[in-house]
């Protein structure tokens, strides 16, 4: 490819808007535009990338046995309703309505439309397992779209849908695409580590993200450096200690004038504040509930939104704390009545806390579950961080950002007995298909390389994935002796199949040189006076300082075999 014919142009520096790093370089390298909100079009250096990214998820996932087809963007509304979770999308779904007043729904995800599919052409155990995927469009309507490509509204994605007759088959499917996944980020130079993480609309019992580890990403994981436990802090657990074994005290009210807070009540009363109950006040899906959980821990609200089973949760205005009769700063599940009432399992592990009285300047000590308040759910939900004991082994658990860069889900049968999805045993008995869904995004994926590998200069892109191989920079092209070798030099090289990016304009080095690193290209091959004085042309790698001198006789052959090392040598610790 000649530079001086390529869409899209490098910028020195990037617009205002763009806040992540990736957004940025992508921006500069001219490879990605923004059409609007959470909306991209990929310019062809950005293109060629997402192509590579794609043929090496495909390569993958049909080793490990996948069959690619193509479902429908448009999905009659009529499947969401069926399997429900157009409540669990809420907003997020895109709908229309066509001409002839039919709604439909832009699909986000392929569960409805594969498990109906599955209805209509699966029939016994002979047909199944079964792992379906197709690499395509997808529409989520994002609250917050931000971070270039990184949280979108239109998205290419990889989705792959098991099919098994029971939760060993399952396991089995979700342990090939694991590793699959594993094989994937390995060729794309992306360290991921496997998490727990919460299932969210997508539903199901079981989920695990892939995350890669990096400072600037949106997740939080909290992880064990002793055992193999690692969870998105969505869902992460904590082991709670119990604090006291203490036989209950009688229920006594004390004066706590101005104590309004958790920290207030503690220092005036001289106790820490572990042996507090605090509570916090939401509202779910519109109904006001009451959350008591120990005064030295937080609320996680995913797993509070998973016990109660809501779509919206948010925090109570004050109007409905009073109008649901609690005194702010002094509230209590003591003598509270008509409210939800929602426990951590926190306030069973001790005695004698400290509650409020529901009475402005008072407390009540003494306060124990279940003698003095009952409670309509008992969970964990509590927010585990960093400090905190490891749920598994007990040690000290750590903290670190990440990207998600794909979502797995074990999900069982609820989709499959929704859309009818059953097959028949070896004795003839009908049963739900037992299901699996593997995502990954093609656009985050590209975006994640980006924020993981790049310097002030640019972009640095892993060979694997690179627009082109080679950054072909002719330097003086004025010199009666450097265009015909030049020239030369690109036709052999694209004969020998290398990927070239030819700079033949007639720009200075130093704008040359900047355009190949902000570009990312991993192989500079410099042809100048002075290398042609030894009929040779200086290469060099994006990563690193030196150069070396190739010999011009044999070139092609040369560069080849350069590339072909660099390709062995990735590695990924
Ligand atoms: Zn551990």
């Amino acid at each position: 490819m000649r530079y001086s014919k390529l869409f899209g142009k490098t910028l020195r520096q990037a617009p205002a808007e763009a806040e992540s790093i990736s957004h940025q370089l992508l921006l500069r390298a001219g490879m990605i535009a923004q059409e609007a909100a959470g909306i991209y079009s990929y310019l062809p250096l950005g293109w060629r990338v997402l192509r590579k990214i794609e043929r090496i998820i495909r390569e993958e996932i049909d080793k490990a046995g996948g069959q690619e087809l193509m479902l429908p963007v448009l999905q009659p509304f009529e499947l969401w309703q069926q399997s429900g979770r157009c409540l669990s999308f809420g907003q997020s779904l895109f709908t229309l309505t066509d001409r002839k007043e039919h709604k439909l729904a832009l699909g986000p995800t392929h569960e409805e439309v594969i498990a109906e599919l599955a209805h209509r052409c699966v029939q016994s155990y002979r047909d199944l397992p079964l792992l379906l995927y197709q690499i395509q469009t997808k529409f989520r309507d994002e609250p917050r779209p931000r971070g270039g490509l990184l949280r979108v509204r239109e998205f290419i994605m990889k989705d792959l849908y098991s099919f098994d007759i029971d939760e060993a088959g399952l396991n089995e499917s979700y342990e090939k695409m694991s590793q699959a996944y594993m094989n994937i980020y390995a060729r794309l130079g992306l360290p991921a580590l496997m998490v727990e993480a919460d299932s969210g609309a997508i539903g199901g019992k079981e989920s695990h993200e892939f995350m890669v580890i990096t400072e600037t990403g949106e997740d939080e994981i909290i992880y064990c450096s002793n055992c193999s436990y690692a969870a998105n802090a969505e869902k992460a657990q904590s082991a709670k200690a119990r604090i006291n074994s203490e036989a209950p005290l009688p229920l006594e009210e004390i004066a706590t004038p101005g104590a309004r807070t958790i920290e207030a009540v503690a220092s005036f009363l001289g106790v820490s504040t572990n042996q507090t109950f605090k509570a916090v006040f939401y509202s779910a899906d519109g109904e006001f509930v009451f959350v008591v959980i120990r005064g030295d821990l937080e609320v996680n609200e995913t797993k509070l939104r998973n016990t109660l089973k809501c779509s919206e949760l948010r925090l109570a205005t004050e109007g409905e704390v009073s109008e649901a009769g609690i005194v702010a700063g002094f509230a209590s599940p003591v003598g509270i009545k008509d409210v939800k009432i929602v426990a951590d399992d926190s306030i069973t592990l001790g005695a004698n806390f400290i509650a409020g009285a529901n009475k402005a300047g008072y407390h009540f000590k003494n306060a124990n579950y279940p003698r003095d308040f009952q409670v309509d759910l008992v969970a964990d939900i509590v927010l585990a961080r960093s400090g905190d004991n490891c749920p598994k082994c007990g040690t000290t658990l750590s903290s670190a950002r990440g990207i998600e860069v794909g979502h797995i889900f074990k999900l069982g049968t609820f989709i499959s007995k929704k859309m009818e999805a059953f097959f028949l045993d070896h004795n003839g008995a009908s049963w739900p298909i037992v299901m699996g869904s593997y995502g990954i995004g093609l656009g985050r994926l590209l975006a994640a390389i980006v924020e993981q590998s790049h310097d002030d200069k640019g972009i640095i892109w892993p060979l694997s994935v690179a627009p082109y191989q080679v950054y072909l920079c002719p330097l003086y092209l004025d010199n009666p002796e450097i265009a015909p070798l030049a020239e030369d030099v690109y036709h052999k090289l694209e004969k020998e199949g290398i990927e070239v990016l030819f700079d033949d304009r007639d720009e200075s080095p130093g704008i040359k040189f900047n355009d190949a690193d902000i570009l990312g290209i991993p192989l500079r091959l410099t042809l100048s006076p002075r290398t042609i004085q030894s009929q040779s042309i200086e290469a060099k790698w994006r990563v690193g300082r030196e150069t070396q001198l190739v010999p011009l006789e044999n070139l092609a052959a040369e560069v080849n075999r350069l590339l072909r090392e660099k390709l062995a040598q990735r590695s990924v610790s």
